[in-house]
């Protein structure tokens, strides 16, 4: 049901664990299929996103696309990392099955609340990060977008 690069991705994910002394921590779950992640950033002065690194407690596609997610932001600022939608995760993915694209969004809303919480701790404003509610864990608002 998972193409190649969703399988590798899941066999394989990069960048797995947590960082100790990271400047931004997100979790967010999503009740429909249980997954749980929590991402890891560490960000320099120049906003750029040195490392990054996630542990998750979910099914496949929750899995490669977090792996997929940490490629995507490494090196990147904070304000490109804010810009990812899991629509552009599922794309580098080749795609998912239809049923699993709810998933993906959980690999988006762990890189903008850890960034939420980053900013909220240095009193910070990000324009991409309005109106986003990390306790919202309810994926409605994202599930038929960009079909
Ligand atoms: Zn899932």
């Amino acid at each position: 049901m998972y193409n190649e690069k969703v399988m590798d991705h899941f066999m394989n994910p990069r960048n797995v664990g947590e960082i100790e002394d990271a400047e931004a921590i997100g979790e967010v779950g999503n009740p429909r299929c249980g997954d749980i992640m929590r991402m890891y950033l560490k960000i320099d002065n120049n906003d750029v996103i040195t490392d990054v690194k996630f542990k998750t407690y979910g099914c496949g596609s929750a899995i490669a696309t977090s792996s997929m997610a940490t490629e995507m932001i490494k090196g990147k600022t904070v304000k490109e990392a804010l810009k990812l939608t899991n629509m552009a995760v599922v794309e580098a993915l080749d795609g998912l099955p239809p049923a699993k694209v709810h998933c993906s969004v959980l690999a988006e809303r762990a890189v903008k609340a850890a960034i939420y919480n980053y900013a909220k701790a240095r009193n910070l404003m990000y324009e991409e990060l309005e109106g986003f509610d990390p306790n919202d864990g309810h994926d409605h608002h994202h599930d038929h977008e960009e079909e």
